[in-house]
């Protein structure tokens, strides 16, 4: 069965919470630093999941004596889980113990919970915003005294086990994607050109979910899944209100896919349905490519103005890979495959919070933050809280400039990449 550890500083209320999730009086509580001295195991179960539950006594790295042979045992147990717990007291904060801790536990590559005990009422919800600075992800607040939260942090724990017996981690089926733009750019051609005109809408490839208004389709070598097609197969043209549903139609699309590919007509300039697509892809939070379509329209003359043309309406979008294709002739269809791993990659990509603060630190020493009101804004702690897309948490000690959030952007693009994917910085200043 799967191996939960509760660690934590002394007195952060271990013990209470083992208590809690055993639903008895097994584990010996008293108010005293360092009284649970060794690992002691449970028997625990939830929904339908049992599980082994290991209590430790008070973890603090740095210490000596004592306290280190029950640090040394908390390590062990860490080794050993599958989930770890780790307990912080939220009325004290993340102490430097605490902060000494999670670093380990970073180390560890494990998959661990951060748990913020003692809110013992909604308005002490704010303290635990605090502990994100921890770099383990979302703090969850309970109250293991009273039982708040608790039922939630045991659907957490359970979510977090391994995948079932096999041992391996299941993977992950075709990668979905839509084919957006505007009326009569060619996305029923570009279709019809990968997927070919009679294939059936509908593979069944075992384990894989193909919904019938999606397509599986082979581009390069690899499957996708291109989402809601079925409109596009039957080459569906609406008489009136075309507009209406060709942007009802994107964001059905855009909804149930992982990537969006808007298709651009390269023979014409970038007119404003485009741009209203591309605001919908990019405000979905998708990875995006973008493709160039009827290139085979495309002169000499013609490709001068459309570089001019992409700088300049296209800014918005400079990160997204870029592919000029035919869907009349099959020019390069076979590129949106690279172009599509390359954003994927971008979506998904994380930055470890250590190599952040460091990339931080030096940004702001070569490049502070303009002076205001005699206060040098600073980032105290940054972390990547989230992937797909990419998102940043900056805590600081004012509020920032839009101008200065925009070059921190700009230079986390240059120096770590997240081509085709739109990226959240969000600021959390502390005064
Ligand atoms: P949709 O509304 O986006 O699905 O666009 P369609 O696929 O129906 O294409 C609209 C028109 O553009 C049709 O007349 C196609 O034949 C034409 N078309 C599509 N792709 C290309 C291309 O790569 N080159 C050229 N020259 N014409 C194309």
């Amino acid at each position: 069965v799967p191996t939960v550890a509760v660690v934590g500083r002394p007195n952060v209320g271990k013990s209470t919470l083992v208590n809690r999730i055993l639903g008895r009086r097994a584990a010996v509580v008293q108010d005293e630093p360092g009284v649970t001295r060794d690992r002691v195991a449970y028997d625990a179960e939830w929904a339908g999941r049992d599980f082994s539950l290991v209590d430790t006594g008070g973890w603090d790295p740095d210490a000596e004596g004592m306290a280190k042979a029950i640090a040394a045992q908390a390590e062990l147990a860490i080794k050993t889980a599958d989930v770890v717990v780790f307990v912080v007291d939220s009325r004290v904060g993340a102490t430097d113990a605490d902060e000494a801790a999670a670093r380990i536990l970073h180390r560890a590559k494990k998959r661990v919970i951060l748990v913020a005990n003692k809110v013992d009422s909604e308005r002490m919800n704010s303290d635990v915003a605090d502990l994100w600075s921890l770099g383990l992800g979302e703090p969850y607040p309970i109250s293991a005294l009273h039982g708040r939260g608790s039922g939630d942090l045991l659907d957490q724990i359970v979510w977090a086990f391994p995948e079932k017996p096999t041992g391996q981690l299941k993977e992950r089926g075709p990668r979905r994607v839509a084919l957006v733009g505007k009326p009569n750019v060619g996305k029923s051609s570009l279709l019809n050109r990968i997927a070919g005109e009679d294939r059936a809408v509908v593979d069944n490839v075992a384990g894989t979910t193909v919904d019938p208004v999606d397509s599986l389709v082979e581009i390069d070598g690899d499957d996708w899944v291109l989402v809601d097609t079925a409109g596009l197969r039957k080459r569906v043209k609406f008489a009136s209100g075309t507009e209406y549903y060709a942007s009802l139609r994107t964001e059905h699309a855009v909804e149930a896919a992982e990537v969006v590919v808007v298709l651009l007509d390269a023979s014409q300039p970038v007119a404003e349905q485009d741009q209203r697509v591309l605001t919908q892809a990019v405000e979905s939070g998708r990875a995006l490519v973008l493709a160039f379509n009827k290139w085979d329209l495309v002169d000499e003359d013609r490709r001068y103005y459309l570089e001019k043309e992409i700088d300049r309406e296209l800014a918005q979008v400079a990160w997204a890979p870029r592919v000029n294709v035919s869907a009349l002739t099959g020019r390069a269809v076979a590129k949106l495959a690279p172009a599509l791993r390359e954003a994927l990659g971008g979506w998904g990509q994380r930055i470890s919070t250590g190599e952040l603060n460091q990339w931080i630190s030096t940004l702001q020493a070569a490049t502070p933050h303009p002076v205001r009101a005699n206060k040098a804004p600073k980032v105290l702690f940054a972390t990547q809280a989230d992937t797909e897309p990419p998102r940043f948490i900056l805590f600081t000690n004012a509020k920032f400039d839009k101008q200065y959030l925009k070059f921190i952007q700009r230079r986390l693009r240059e120096d770590f990449g997240f081509p085709g994917t739109p990226i959240e910085l969000v600021v959390k200043p502390r005064e």
